[in-house]
């Protein structure tokens, strides 16, 4: 294994020293510490396009963009502006404000299933809210989610979930207690026969099925061929809610999420991530009649101080207007492609088993000789192999989510040159590992 602090800079490890004085593990969420890899991780102090530059002054070709949400890339002028144009009249009223509206009529035109929504400041608060509307409405207590899913930290939810949870092998949270966590039931992605049979034995009491149409949180797997078309027939049959958790594939595989590009249509759809531009946001929302069970219209409860912030608002809404310019969709899925094909040539030539695909502004690769089709394929992936290989890719300048069992992201900002700078560095990598 690599020396853990080979590529760290000496005030990157003073400051996680430092930070570890005052924050557990150094950080304020689990993953950016760097466990699943080993060594110290740099501290950032700012960000330029496709650019991350360190303490150290270090520079990064970024391809986690804050985990997802930077698509138009760091410090974009027009993202930049509006929160700045924002901050002057203020940052926060907790009282209406136009831009609400604004930014919920861009999603509801892009995703039509959500005839109603509510903003609030994080995917988890998103995903959290989007269950007690579905038990609240259908008046069941039982969840379906799939191993591998990650859907944030509500404790329904941290349930075999992926992400950082899949990364430190804690399926269940101490915390959460086990009264709650009996009420979510768990099949394998793309697995329609073990969903069939939780509905046979349970379908009467399932409020609920979430799913990431495209999981992002095992690393990137994709749905098989009919499999999203049989959860949203089995629910309907069971009159059991569809929830499409589109946090991280909202306008990211595609304007309109996974439900736009494989034509489903779900009962409620949590977003992030993309639609605050940087800024914590999350959103839920679905069928009107569904919605309109949510206070003040209706009975089942849910606020946020911060909720529909305008400086989020403000954000969000300039990142979805960058995403509307026609060619935006072409540009980042022949990046994201080009890095796949580019990595998949690169462990060819050195005799290295390896995985990937590409969908939209996301991608995910492994070292495996395996396809990956669930979360027990995924965990398969060598990793050992990807640590090394993330420490040379960071050693040259190049920064990928610090775990295989996550995503990789692009964005408008990555240029060519860049993409033909990390495929070349691929291909060095490759080989230093072939020999190892
Ligand atoms: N759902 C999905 C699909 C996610 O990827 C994430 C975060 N990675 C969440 C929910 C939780 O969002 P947040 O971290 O903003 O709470």
């Amino acid at each position: 294994m690599i020396p853990n602090t080979k590529h760290t800079g000496a005030k990157s490890l003073a400051a996680f020293e430092r930070a570890k004085q005052s924050l557990p593990g150094g950080v304020n969420s689990p993953v950016r510490a760097f466990q699943a890899v080993g060594g110290i991780p740099p501290f950032i102090e700012r960000g330029e396009g496709a650019y991350v530059y360190d303490i150290d002054g270090r520079r990064y070709v970024d391809y986690l963009l804050s985990w997802g949400p930077l698509i138009a890339g760091h410090a974009h002028p027009d993202v930049v502006k509006a929160i700045t144009d924002q901050a002057t009249r203020g940052t926060s009223f907790g009282a209406p404000t136009e831009i609400e509206t604004q930014l919920a009529e861009e999603l509801k035109q892009a995703y039509p299933s959500m005839e109603l929504v509510r903003m609030v400041s994080s995917g988890t608060e998103a995903t959290m809210s989007a269950l007690r509307v579905a038990r609240g409405y259908t008046g069941r207590s039982r969840i379906v989610k799939f191993t591998g899913c990650y859907h944030g930290h509500a404790d329904s939810l941290l349930i075999r979930a992926g992400s950082g949870v899949a990364t430190f092998g804690l399926p269940d949270s101490p915390g959460v207690p086990s009264s709650i966590a009996e009420l979510t039931l768990t099949a394998p992605y793309n697995d329609i026969d073990r969903l069939r049979m939780l509905f046979e034995e349970y379908g009467d009491d399932i409020a609920a099925v979430i799913i990431e149409p495209v999981a992002g949180n095992m690393g990137l797997v994709l749905p098989q061929g009919g499999f999203l078309q049989a959860v949203r027939d089995l629910t309907l049959a069971y009159d059991t809610l569809l929830i499409f958790d589109e946090v991280m594939t909202g306008f990211r595989v595609s304007y309109g999420g996974a439900q736009g590009k494989f034509g489903i249509d779900p009962d409620l759809t949590t977003l992030g991530k993309v639609i605050g531009g940087g800024l914590p946001v999350g959103v839920y929302g679905g069928k009107r009649e569904i919605m309109e069970q949510v206070a003040p219209s209706g009975p089942i409860y849910q606020a946020g101080t911060l909720s529909g912030n305008p400086l989020a608002m403000a954000a969000g809404l300039a990142t979805v207007k960058l995403l509307q310019v026609p060619g935006a969709y072409e540009r980042l899925e022949s990046v994201s492609k080009r890095l796949v094909q580019g990595f998949l040539n690169a462990g060819k030539r050195a005799h290295i088993p390896v995985q990937g695909h590409a969908i939209g502004a996301m991608y995910g690769t492994f070292f495996a000789s395996e396809p990956i089709v669930d979360y027990d394929s995924a965990k398969q992936a060598d990793a050992q192999m990807y640590r090394e290989y993330f420490h040379e890719m960071l050693e040259r300048g190049f920064y990928f989510a610090p775990s295989q069992l996550e995503s990789g992201f692009v964005s408008l900002a990555h240029s060519d040159e860049q993409v033909d700078q990390t495929l070349a560095a691929m291909d060095d990598v490759m080989q230093v590992l072939a020999k190892r």
